[in-house]
């Protein structure tokens, strides 16, 4: 679902007015995955769904506080932070920085750090 692979899905036509109808029933809108470790439910405003289905994994993005790149690289790597070091002719070491995953944003902030072979 967050790949925005369903093309034909994006090219249906969106009534704001019927989501706004639910909405003012009570009905929420709501996005649960699982990625890299992680159980994520996203609560989303009725005006923010068109711009979700514009692009589903930028609005994830948005919402972790990372960038689309970040993202990805992320789900890539599991949420696990990559050791930058340089290995042999110029080769990232790209080990693990923690053993645990990470949340995006922490996974942002630590993703370049230095493994524990590296850090010694
Ligand atoms: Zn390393």
């Amino acid at each position: 679902m967050l790949e925005n692979e369903d093309q034909p899905i994006r090219e249906m036509p969106l009534c704001m007015e019927t989501i706004q109808r639910l909405a003012m029933f009570g009905i929420t809108f709501k996005i649960e995955f699982y990625a890299a470790g992680f159980q994520t439910e996203i609560h989303i405003r009725p005006d923010d769904i068109p711009r979700f289905l514009d692009h589903a994994p930028l609005f994830v993005a948005s919402y972790f506080g990372v960038t689309l790149e970040q993202y990805y690289d992320w789900l890539e790597t599991d949420g696990y932070p990559r050791c930058s070091a340089r290995i042999g002719t110029d080769r990232p070491c790209k080990r693990p920085v923690l053993g645990v995953q990470c949340g995006p944003k922490e996974w942002a902030l630590r993703d370049g750090g230095l493994c524990e072979f590296h850090r010694h």
